[in-house]
């Protein structure tokens, strides 16, 4: 279904600057209509935020291809998602080859997931938690995505995160953030790279935003 379209996004995502054919591929591949409400399901695979209900989004395709170009998923890698959403960043990891761990914090968003990943036999284990204190039970994650906008960078994910492994996570103020991709080089010490502009919903919770 929407075939021509999917062709259209990946030629746009190209056109914006992704380049890593494994990701394009996974998006291709992914069907976005599956992941947002019925009423904006022609809208799918334009390169838009949508609304997914109860206040939330599903990132604009772009943004997720960035984000997940960033994070550099190999086959197997262990990968901890904080913003479980619409489930379709996790279902793309999963396209990937991850081993996809994913945290929500709202409930009946959790359990849409939950029932979704289901139906389509998508295999990620979920949460229904706060996902600023990570997943401590399964740490150490090789990398670990934040798809909600965060004050700072929750401590509890950096120390989750494995020694070679990438956290990318969007950090601003309430308006606006700068995705950030640290790659940890050792216990104490990270690289930065930061790609600025971008608009996130908001990170809720202990080492996020309150309410
Ligand atoms: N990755 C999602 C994007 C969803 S928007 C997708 O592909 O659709 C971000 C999500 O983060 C929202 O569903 C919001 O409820 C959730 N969220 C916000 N703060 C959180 C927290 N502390 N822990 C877990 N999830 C959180």
């Amino acid at each position: 279904m929407f075939e021509q379209e999917r062709i259209e996004l990946i030629k746009t995502l190209r056109a914006k600057g992704i380049t890593n054919e494994r990701v394009l591929e996974a998006i291709y591949e992914t069907e976005r209509h599956l992941f947002v409400p019925e009423a904006v399901r022609h809208h799918a695979y334009n390169d838009t935020a949508l609304p997914i209900g109860f206040g939330q989004t599903i990132s604009q395709p772009y943004t997720v291809a960035i984000m997940t170009q960033e994070l550099d998923v190999q086959e197997d890698d262990k990968v901890l998602e904080i913003g479980t959403g619409s489930g379709y960043q996790a279902a793309i990891l999963v396209k990937l080859g991850a081993k996809v761990y994913s945290i929500e914090r709202n409930m009946e968003i959790y359990n849409r997931a939950l029932k979704l990943f289901d139906t389509l036999n998508i295999r990620a284990a979920l949460r229904c938690s706060d996902g600023t204190i990570g997943w401590e039970e399964f740490a150490p994650f090789n990398k670990i995505i934040v798809t909600a906008g965060s004050p700072k960078i929750p401590n509890a994910l950096k120390k989750q995160l494995a020694v070679g492994g990438k956290l990318v996570i969007p950090i601003g103020d309430r308006k606006g953030q700068t995705i950030t991709t640290l790659t940890k080089l050792s216990d104490e010490e990270f690289s930065v790279k930061e790609l600025p502009f971008f608009s996130f919903v908001p990170l809720i919770g202990r080492e996020g935003w309150k309410e």
